[in-house]
């Protein structure tokens, strides 16, 4: 296996959702997220890159069938971590549309790159761990990389911006290694971390239709916008449904929706669920 990685067992077939878990918090997510996947019927490999995560938040989501890819964040040097440290990129580019919760370290994103490593399989579609999905969507296998979804939450301004949470990618080192050259170059700051990187490395994204990332926000922001049956990922950006915040009275629809997956119990088949009221 390539350098920085290192799976727990061999990949099953040549396509895999993969996501991101770089502490407790985000193992929430990521269960709730395997256990969407599974019910959704797919036929691909599961797996979760992760960092130093105590065994324990491990288990649960190896008991759902992931393969577990322990990985080192990324090599960057002291001047590139230091910018993009909490503080001092909240201080910078501050977080105007909602909040990031605390467990949220903005450097740690940087290592959903290293999916591009991941050589055994021939297409993979990463997650974020505090996304849904809520229905077989193996077809996003067979697009091209790279594709994403438009970052759309308030207005129709957002269309011109792309969100990271979703995105079709074909594994390859050197276009890892092409990353990393691009990365951190001197006095590099990429204010929305790997989506402001991601955005700048392909600037001919192909655009995925808003119901692959459907952003919480637009629930209440943009209701005119909503379609349970259309929506593929349900994507909780900013506050966390796991961790109680102060839109959680607007969005308790959808935060029942994440707790149903997110227990061992029945979900509902969300394409029967009500709209948000206009
Ligand atoms: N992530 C992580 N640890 C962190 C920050 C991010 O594991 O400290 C991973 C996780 O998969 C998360 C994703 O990177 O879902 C992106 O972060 P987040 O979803 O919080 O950003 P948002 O969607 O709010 O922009
Ligand atoms: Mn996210």
């Amino acid at each position: 296996m390539a350098e920085g990685l290192l799976a727990d067992g061999p990949a099953q077939g040549d396509r895999a959702w993969v996501t991101l878990v770089t502490n407790p918090d985000y193992a929430t997510g990521a269960r709730a997220l395997l256990r969407s996947l599974v019910l959704s019927g797919t036929g691909a490999d599961l797996v979760v890159l992760h960092t130093d995560v105590a065994a324990e938040h491990l288990a649960p989501l190896k008991a759902l069938g992931a393969r577990l890819v322990q990985v080192d964040l990324l090599p960057t040097g002291a001047e590139f971590n230091a910018a993009h440290a909490r503080d001092a990129l909240h201080a910078r580019a501050a977080f105007t549309k909602g909040t990031k919760p605390p467990f949220h370290t903005p450097l740690d994103n940087f290592a959903k790159l290293r999916l591009w490593q991941l050589t055994e399989y021939r297409a993979v579609v990463f997650l974020d761990a505090d996304t849904l999905v809520l229905r077989n969507s193996d077809v996003l296998f067979d697009y091209p990389e790279f594709c994403a979804a438009p970052n759309v939450y308030e207005s129709v301004a957002d269309f011109h911006r792309m969100n990271s949470g979703v995105f079709t990618a074909r594994p390859s080192e050197a276009t890892f290694a092409a990353m990393l050259a691009r990365l951190d170059v001197p006095g590099a700051f990429w204010r929305r971390t790997d989506q402001t990187f991601l955005e700048t490395f392909f600037p001919d994204w192909h655009g995925l239709p808003v119901f692959c990332n459907m952003l919480q926000y637009v629930w209440f922001a943009m209701p005119e916008l909503w379609d349970w049956r259309a929506i593929r990922v349900l994507h909780f950006q900013y506050e966390k449904p796991w961790a109680d915040h102060d839109k959680a009275d607007r969005l308790r629809p959808l935060i029942d929706l994440w707790r149903a997956y997110a227990g061992d119990g029945p979900v509902p088949d969300a394409a029967g669920l009500p709209g948000p009221s206009r």
